[in-house]
């Protein structure tokens, strides 16, 4: 069969490093793809929000399935426009992808569906919000864009001064119109765990969980970013596991069945684990990046028929997918500045002297190729991903591998898998 992959960053060179590995595939495609994917696939020139010159191609190469990775295409109806075409198209359709579009609405379905969330507030209006502000003890409260701001609309701010700034910049058009609608959320403490969760509205499969580090510095220090690194498997305790299944991922796939949304594809739902329990901190419609890539490489079983299935409702017929016991650790190579402004097309060295294999992989994400020359493209230029017996092993692995890359600015986090939170600590093998 032939497989198209949409989108251009490190989720989509795994996915399609993976899906290459299926014996159900002949042929697979990125669009538009990056170097890394043009090693192991046929890029093709079309952008991943130019939805119709999507569905032309698919069309016109027969394509058998098209997994999309981005939200940006989700969201404005990429699954729907496919499926009136009669083509078969992986991920969420765009009433069940406002889950990721829109925070105001998730946080409606949660509290709509008793799903255990922060107390949040919504504002239209940069008065009412500096009102609200001005009426409450000054304490830390976390300030969102409700629509997509490629994961950057979040602050978590200390007190009600920072909060007025994080609000004024939504309404002022920092993220365009994903900002006209704000929230305020009570500021949630404890260890953050990625749970993704496949699923076609009836059956449930969740992945195994990771751990994301999204703050620029070590130790959790300066502004967001997309995501520095991961580390799966994270050790949950059962009762925590249990928790999180019944109280989270089958009440919010029951909530989108009562909605009207069946929900088809990856539901990802970023935790907190509170001292009161887990409480949901946002939800994605589709893999993240960079969790993608140290769950693919731990993912024994063909992901091809999981994908077939979810997007066919046919869940129930597949057997649970196979894991490596070993632990992933995945280190994200950023440009310098990033996530502030950064230059492009800077010469990368050494990638091509890595010694890729079944437990290290170089996955591109922002980068180009300038003539013969590898070079950066993006903030997020490369996710270096390993396993290895332990954290331990795996952390050696990706530091020894980007220990031989260099280019002008790069930087990463040095402590990726370093435990902090009690769950990081040890030989983590998954829920225990
Ligand atoms: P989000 O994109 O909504 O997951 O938010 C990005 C990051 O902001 C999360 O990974 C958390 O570290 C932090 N965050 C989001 N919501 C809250 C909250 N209600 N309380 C504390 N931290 C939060």
């Amino acid at each position: 069969m032939k497989v198209l992959v949409v989108g251009q960053g490190g989720r989509e060179h795994a996915l399609a490093w993976k899906i290459r590995q299926s014996k159900l595939v002949d042929r697979v495609y990125v669009a538009p793809g990056n170097p890394g994917t043009a090693q192991l696939a046929d890029n093709v020139d079309i952008s991943s929000d130019d939805l119709p010159a999507l569905a032309r191609f698919a069309k016109d190469e027969k394509i058998d399935l098209t997994v999309v990775g981005p939200e940006a295409p989700l969201c404005a109806g990429i699954v729907d426009l496919f499926r009136q075409q009669g083509l078969l198209c992986f991920g969420p359709d765009k009433a069940a992808a406002e889950l990721e579009g829109s925070k105001a609405f998730a946080r409606k379905v949660c509290q709509d569906h008793r799903i255990p969330g922060p107390q949040w507030w919504t504002f239209d209006s940069l008065a009412r919000a500096r009102a609200f502000l001005e009426n409450r003890p000054d304490a830390p409260i976390v300030v969102k864009a409700s629509g997509l701001a490629a994961g950057k609309g979040v602050s978590v701010c200390k007190n009600n001064a920072q909060a007025r700034t994080a609000v004024t910049e939504c309404f002022d058009g920092r993220f365009g119109s994903a900002g006209e609608l704000v929230l305020f959320e009570e500021c949630l403490e404890g260890p953050e765990v990625s749970l993704i969760t496949l699923t076609d509205g009836k059956t449930i499969i969740p992945l195994e969980p990771a751990r994301d580090h999204k703050p620029v510095g070590d130790g959790d220090t300066g502004p967001n970013t997309g995501g520095m690194g991961v580390v799966t498997p994270v050790a949950m305790p059962s009762r925590v596991a249990h928790q999180v299944e019944t109280q989270i991922v089958f009440p919010t796939v029951h909530a989108m069945n009562r909605e009207k949304r069946r929900y088809q594809g990856f539901l990802y739902a970023g935790l907190m684990l509170t001292a009161n329990g887990a409480r949901v901190l946002e939800y994605n419609c589709r893999l993240g990046d960079p969790e993608t890539q140290p769950l693919l490489m731990r993912l024994k079983s063909d992901l091809v028929p999981l994908l077939l299935a979810t997007a066919e409702g046919k869940l129930d017929t597949v057997d649970a997918p196979q894991w490596d016991d070993r632990v992933a650790v995945c280190v994200v190579a950023c440009s310098g500045g990033y996530p502030g402004d950064y230059k492009k097309g800077v010469p990368i060295f050494g990638v091509d002297k890595v010694d890729v294999g079944d437990d290290l992989q170089v996955f591109h994400a922002g980068t180009a190729m300038r003539g013969a020359d590898l070079v950066t493209a993006g903030g997020r230029v490369l996710a270096v991903t390993a396993l290895g017996a332990d954290v331990e092993a795996a952390r050696k692995r990706a530091y020894d591998a980007l220990a031989g890359i260099q280019f002008d600015g790069l930087h990463y986090r040095r402590d990726i898998g370093v435990a902090r939170a009690p769950e990081e600590g040890g030989p983590s093998r998954g829920r225990s």
